[in-house]
């Protein structure tokens, strides 16, 4: 069976865009309790380690620049079928591809600039959390 947690990255182009809060009422509406949020800037290294699994793709350094480019806000997320039920909810990584009224659809610009992260499996959910939560910080 699959989790109820998961985790969400509001990235820079949507924070410097002021979308960030109506984002989160739209992660509300869609059913998601936001656990646990805060405001964070990635260093070169950390935006490193977050993406190592794309480590050299032609988009790596391109991403790595994007998500070092200003403050991100992060969250951990609880909702039945977390996982799978947030990636619908955020879209396909395309916006262009995205159905309509998913998050990336409507905040996002392009694959480079699509305005959310969601992750795409329990085990990295618990990664992700634990890589920007000490473990005070995400005690439920
Ligand atoms: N990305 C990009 N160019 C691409 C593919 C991906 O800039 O051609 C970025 C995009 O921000 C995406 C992230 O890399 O969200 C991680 O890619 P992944 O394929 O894991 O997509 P996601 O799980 O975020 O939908």
């Amino acid at each position: 069976m699959s989790g109820n947690i998961t985790f969400t990255i509001i990235k820079p182009d949507a924070v410097s865009k002021n979308y960030t809060e109506a984002i989160f009422e739209k992660i509300e509406k869609a059913g998601f309790e936001v656990l646990k949020r805060k405001d964070v800037c990635l260093t070169k290294e950390l935006a490193e380690n977050f993406y190592e699994i794309h480590k050299g793709q032609p988009f790596f350094a391109g991403l790595v620049e994007f998500m070092t480019s200003g403050p991100i806000v992060v969250a951990a997320l609880k909702k039945g079928n977390a996982v799978e039920d947030f990636r619908a909810t955020i879209g396909k990584t395309n916006p262009l591809e995205a159905a309509e009224g998913t998050i990336r659809k409507v905040y996002g610009e392009m694959v480079s600039r699509n305005a959310i992260h969601g992750s795409d499996s329990d085990e990295n959910a618990q990664r992700e959390i634990r890589f920007f939560f000490t473990p005070e910080e995400v005690e439920f």
